[in-house]
């Protein structure tokens, strides 16, 4: 079910914008009134008079990283050398972007008993931030077991963020996990390695616990294509049928 119901467009002001990890910005724009979207859904955002251009144009799809109660609405990229990205990062505050939408259904399904389980790979995070940050914000009584897999702590945005949601929500575990072990430059206690259906299983058994939180879990899986698709062939392995799978591609990684 995709809502477009905003979708002819704004005209925003780019209003801030900082580096939180490796080659990664947060940024943001005010939020226009009436502008109403569901946790996990992107908006499409285009320059509108940029200082360069290139081939690949002046638009780029991105998934709303803030939560539908928050006064800006806020985005993450990885900073790569694209025009769209150099604008990004050299245009003054208060550039105009256009910004159609909200697109897209990766969102939190309703039946409370189902427990979530979300996996980001890298900047696959943005539409899971959105959503647990919504769940806290409003104490909505599902279970979410967030696995995010970085090559190293330095790459991964929000880490510090989400490890504090987990240590005030006892209905969000959060599990980050480093792949490019051999480069840890820092000391890192948490997971290591690709998701796997034991990673899965040895974390899925904190909130096995019986009561209302029985149910089979729905999982959601977002990140660049490559990494999408192996998720879902590692669960469709573990023996999870697709009809308990919902993904994001972000396509152009
Ligand atoms: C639903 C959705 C949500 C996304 N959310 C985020 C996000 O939160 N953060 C983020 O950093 N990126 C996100 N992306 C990817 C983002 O739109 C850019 O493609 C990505 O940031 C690469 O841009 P670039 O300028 O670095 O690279 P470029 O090399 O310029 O790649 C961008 C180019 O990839 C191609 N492309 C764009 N979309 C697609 C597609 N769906 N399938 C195939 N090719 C495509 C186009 O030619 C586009 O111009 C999302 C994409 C989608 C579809």
């Amino acid at each position: 079910m995709s809502t477009a119901a905003n979708s002819s467009g704004n005209v925003l002001k780019l209003n801030s914008r900082r580096v939180v990890a490796e080659r990664t910005m947060v940024f943001g724009f005010d939020k226009p009134a009436g502008f109403v979207f569901k946790a996990g859904q992107y908006a499409e955002i285009s320059w509108i008079d940029p200082i360069e251009t290139d081939a690949e144009g002046d638009a780029r799809a991105f998934s709303i990283a803030s939560a539908p109660h928050e006064e800006h609405l806020v985005f993450t990229t990885r900073l790569r050398d694209t025009a769209f990205k150099r604008v990004l990062q050299k245009t003054p505050l208060g550039t105009l972007a256009k910004l159609e939408g909200p697109f897209g259904d990766l969102t939190l399904h309703n039946n409370v008993s189902r427990p979530a389980i979300l996996l980001a790979g890298g900047i696959g995070i943005t539409p899971f931030r959105s959503i647990v940050r919504h769940a806290v914000h409003e104490k909505l009584p599902h279970k979410l077991l967030l696995f995010y897999a970085n090559r190293l702590p330095e790459d991964a945005p929000f880490l510090d963020e989400l490890s504090a949601i987990e240590r005030e929500n006892a209905n969000f575990i959060f599990v980050p996990t480093m792949t490019a072990v051999s480069r840890l430059q820092r000391a890192w206690t948490g997971e290591t390695g690709h998701f796997s259906p034991e990673m899965l299983t040895r974390h899925l058994t904190k909130i096995a616990t019986g009561g209302a939180h029985t149910a089979t879990p729905i999982y959601y899986v977002a990140g660049p294509p490559a990494m999408v698709k192996g998720g879902r062939a590692m669960l469709n392995d573990a023996g999870i049928d697709d009809d308990d799978i919902r993904t994001e591609e972000f396509g152009g990684y």
